[in-house]
């Protein structure tokens, strides 16, 4: 509805928040186990696909994950590590959608999707740190649902 944004705000915003992830929460649960890398280490038959294909079901499983906490405040908690996950699955669909030999009308799209998706998961994950910004969960839950269409049509499609 309001893609009037400027883009360079939104760059900004992407690059500030790619950051706050990186710094501003704790360190994601799965690397306290110590095996991380351990299984998955050799080589070729590795089980993870890098495809947009797979990156983006995944990021949709985690969308949904994300999406639902929104209905009761006191789920939200429950979406942090979502939340954390996905801002890595979001690098990766658009470095992906860079190499994957895609038009520059479809990776444009692909970009807007990840950009609205990432703005979104920001204040999700701004609220769970604490912000006192306004929240209005039902539209995020919407925005989020939408940008996720939108991002598997076009993946979809190719
Ligand atoms: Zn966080």
């Amino acid at each position: 509805m309001n893609s009037s944004k400027h883009p360079q705000l939104l760059l900004i915003l992407f690059a500030l928040l790619a950051c706050g992830w990186i710094t501003g929460c704790p360190q994601p649960p799965a690397s306290t186990t110590g095996n991380q890398n351990g299984a998955a280490a050799s080589g070729e038959n590795s089980p993870t696909h890098d495809d947009l294909p797979s990156v983006t079901e995944k990021l949709a499983e985690l969308n949904e994950t994300v999406v639902a906490t929104l209905a009761d405040p006191a789920s939200y908690g429950d979406a942090h590590e979502a939340l954390h996950e996905v801002g890595t699955l979001l690098e990766k669909v658009q470095s992906l959608s860079q190499t994957s030999g895609l038009s520059e009308d479809t990776q444009g799209m692909i970009n807007d999707a990840v950009k609205n998706l990432l703005v979104g998961y920001g204040q999700f994950d701004e609220q769970l740190h604490g912000s006192e910004d306004e929240f209005d969960a039902e539209a995020l839950a919407t925005q989020l649902d939408e940008s996720m269409e939108i991002l598997q049509e076009i993946v979809a499609m190719e």
